[in-house]
């Protein structure tokens, strides 16, 4: 076997997956498309393109191992597990870190730094600032591109409710559809690398990652 084969079947099996659900919603399961989420929780994801799993997996390794270097020498708490109940099951969420009271989330980027905070970044900070009662957060963004660091400082709001009540309601939604057997419906806008997509679009699969 070659090398570069070896490698693409090591790395694959970091990246697939599917989503073991058993009641509890992750914040970024509510957050991405409810309808994939199903799908990967009843039947698993179909395995990614070689290519797409080595950049999936080179940016969690990047990830990883910059929290691993910042706890090292600053850190207070790591991967902070955080659970509320809603109806029938649990939201969940994991802050990357906690470092000074301030609940930290890193986010790697392959290109130039964002110039303001992504919604659903901003979005999942403030549902864990009020799902931890926490009042300081800042989201991180580390580019691959060029090595330079951005940070935004978040303070829980009203907005961090909203964020909170949101996600909840989405979370409530996916266990519902679990629980009747039906899958939500199509969440266009969050397709974007998404294995499902020949299933909803009946495209050829070589156009689902793109
Ligand atoms: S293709 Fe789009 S709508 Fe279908 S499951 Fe994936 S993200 Fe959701």
């Amino acid at each position: 076997m070659k090398i570069s084969e070896m490698i693409y079947n090591s790395v694959s099996k970091y990246v697939n997956g599917s989503a073991n659900i058993n009641g509890h919603v992750g914040v970024t399961t509510a957050l991405g498309c409810l309808r994939r989420a199903y799908f990967s929780a009843t039947r698993g994801e179909p395995l990614f393109l070689p290519k797409i799993n080595m950049i999936l997996f080179l940016g969690r390794a990047v990830h990883e191992s910059v929290e691993s270097a910042v706890l090292d020498c600053y850190g207070d708490e790591h991967e902070i597990a955080v659970e509320v109940p809603i109806d029938d099951g649990l939201l969940k969420g994991v802050a990357d870190m906690i470092i000074d009271d301030t609940i930290i989330e890193i986010k790697t980027v392959s290109t130039d730094l964002p110039r303001a905070v992504d919604k659903n970044h901003l979005m999942q900070l403030q549902a864990y600032l009020y799902m931890t009662g926490m009042d300081y957060g800042k989201v991180v963004y580390i580019s691959r591109a060029d090595g330079s660091i951005e940070e935004f400082d978040i303070k829980r709001s009203k907005e961090s409710e909203k964020a909170y009540e949101y996600l909840r309601k989405r979370a409530e939604e996916l266990l519902f559809h679990l629980s009747i057997g039906e899958p939500p419906p199509v969440e266009r806008g969050k397709c974007f690398m998404c294995p499902f997509y020949y299933e909803c679009f009946k495209r050829s699969q070589s156009q689902s990652l793109i």
